[in-house]
C-alpha cells in the first residue's frame, strides 16, 4: 500500500513538473490573486515567530507538526548532488561556464566595460553574493565597475518602479544595460533539493528561505483564508506568499519532495519574471528612453545553490538553469537563447516565449 501510494505521490509529481515545465506564460495566466493592500498596526501585522520558525525549521518538523507528512528526502543516501541536480534542474551549468558565454555574446553585441550598466534581481541571501556567485563571474568577465541590486526575498525585484527608474538612469550614455534575474535553490549534497550546507554550520539550511517558508505557509494553512496581508513588518515574504498561494494547487496536497521544491521554484522564477517585465516596460515603453540607451539584455533562470567546499563537506561553485535570454532594443526584443544555449535541452522553450510586451 505504501509502495502504492509513493507511486500515486510520484505520478503526481510528474504531472505538477509537467505543468510547470509548460510555465503559464504572463499573457495566459490567470489574473494575478486578489491582494489587499491595508494599513497596518504593528500589533495585527505578522505573528514574528510563526515566520521565522517556518524559515528556519527543518521542513520535516514543520510538517510533521501540520500535515503529518514526512520530508521524502533521503536521510542516509550517497551523495547525489548531481544527479538530483540535473534531474530537477535540466540544462543548468556551472556559474562560470555560464558567465563565459553570455559574457562572450554580449561582448559581441558591443557591451564594454564603459558602457555597459550591470544590474541583478536575485535573492537578498549572502549565498548568492559570494566569490564564486554568478552575479561576481559576471562583474569580473564584464568588467564592470559595480553591480545595482534589484533583488530582494525570493529575487523579485522589490527595488519597485523607483529603484528601476534609479539603474536605469544610470546608464553610461546610449549603453547597454544587462540585468540577470531569478530565484534560487539549494541542493544538498545528499540531494535534497532546498538544503544547502552553510559554511560554519552544521548540517543543511534552507535555501531559498523565503520561497519555501512562503511553501510552508500555504501548504500548513488548510483555512483557505486569504491572508494576503501586506504589513509593515514582513511586506515582502507576505507579498509572496500571496502570490504564490493560487499557483501551488498542484502540490498542495501532495508529501513534500524534492519534485514539489522544483516545482515551487519554477513558480517563484515565474513571479520574479513578471514583476520584472513590468517594472522594465513601464520605462522602455516611454517616449524617449531609447535615446539613452541603446540595448537592454535579460537573461533569467534558476540559480542553484551547493555546499562551498567548507568544513570538509564536497562542493564548489553554484549552477544555474538559463530559461530566458533576450535582448530589447527600440524596434523590439530577440531572442537570442539558442544562439547562446541551442545545445541545451528544450525545456526552456516556454519560458522564451513569454513575451516582453
Ligand atoms: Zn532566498
Amino acid at each position: 500500500m505504501a509502495i502504492l501510494k509513493r507511486a500515486v505521490v510520484y505520478v503526481l509529481s510528474a504531472a505538477a513538473l509537467t505543468q510547470s515545465a509548460a510555465f503559464v506564460t504572463p499573457q495566459g495566466s490567470a489574473p494575478a490573486s486578489h491582494v489587499h493592500l491595508m494599513a497596518s498596526t504593528d500589533d495585527a501585522a505578522v505573528d514574528m515567530q510563526t515566520r521565522e520558525a517556518r524559515i528556519l525549521a527543518p521542513l520535516s518538523a514543520v510538517l510533521t507538526a501540520s500535515l503529518s507528512l514526512g520530508y521524502a528526502g533521503p536521510a542516509n543516501a550517497a551523495p547525489v548532488f548531481d544527479s538530483n541536480m540535473r534531474k530537477n534542474f535540466p540544462g543548468a551549468m556551472s556559474n562560470s561556464a555560464i558567465a563565459l558565454r553570455v559574457a562572450s555574446t554580449l561582448k559581441e553585441r558591443g557591451y564594454t566595460p564603459s558602457n555597459t550598466l550591470f544590474g541583478n534581481s536575485l535573492c537578498s541571501d549572502e549565498i548568492n553574493d559570494t566569490s564564486e556567485s554568478l552575479v561576481n563571474d559576471f562583474q569580473n568577465k564584464l568588467q564592470v565597475g559595480g553591480v545595482f541590486n534589484l533583488g530582494g526575498l525570493g529575487g523579485l525585484p522589490f527595488v519597485g518602479v523607483s529603484g528601476m527608474g534609479a539603474f536605469l538612469s544610470h546608464c553610461p550614455d546610449s549603453g547597454k544595460v544587462f540585468i540577470v534575474f531569478g530565484p534560487h535553490v539549494g541542493v544538498s549534497k545528499d540531494g535534497v533539493v532546498g538544503k544547502v550546507e552553510r559554511i560554519g554550520r552544521k548540517g543543511p539550511s534552507t535555501s531559498c528561505g523565503a520561497g519555501i517558508g512562503a511553501y510552508k505557509a500555504i501548504i500548513g494553512d488548510s483555512s483557505g483564508e486569504d491572508k494576503s496581508f501586506l504589513g509593515t513588518k514582513d511586506f515582502q515574504e507576505d507579498y509572496i506568499i500571496a502570490k504564490l498561494r493560487d499557483r501551488l494547487d498542484p502540490v498542495k496536497d501532495q508529501e513534500v519532495s524534492n519534485e514539489s521544491i522544483t516545482f515551487v521554484t519554477n513558480k517563484m522564477y515565474d513571479l520574479v519574471w513578471e514583476m520584472l517585465r513590468s517594472q522594465v516596460n513601464s520605462f522602455t515603453n516611454k517616449p524617449g528612453f531609447w535615446d539613452g540607451v541603446s540595448e537592454v539584455t535579460l537573461l533569467g533562470g534558476i540559480v542553484v545553490n551547493r555546499g562551498h567546499g567548507a568544513d570538509g563537506i564536497p562542493g564548489g561553485e553554484d549552477f544555474y538553469q538559463p530559461l530566458m535570454l533576450k535582448s530589447l532594443t527600440k524596434e523590439g526584443e530577440s531572442d537570442i537563447y539558442g544562439e547562446v544555449f541551442g545545445d541545451f535541452p528544450a525545456l526552456a522553450a516556454p519560458h522564451r516565449a513569454a513575451k516582453y510586451v
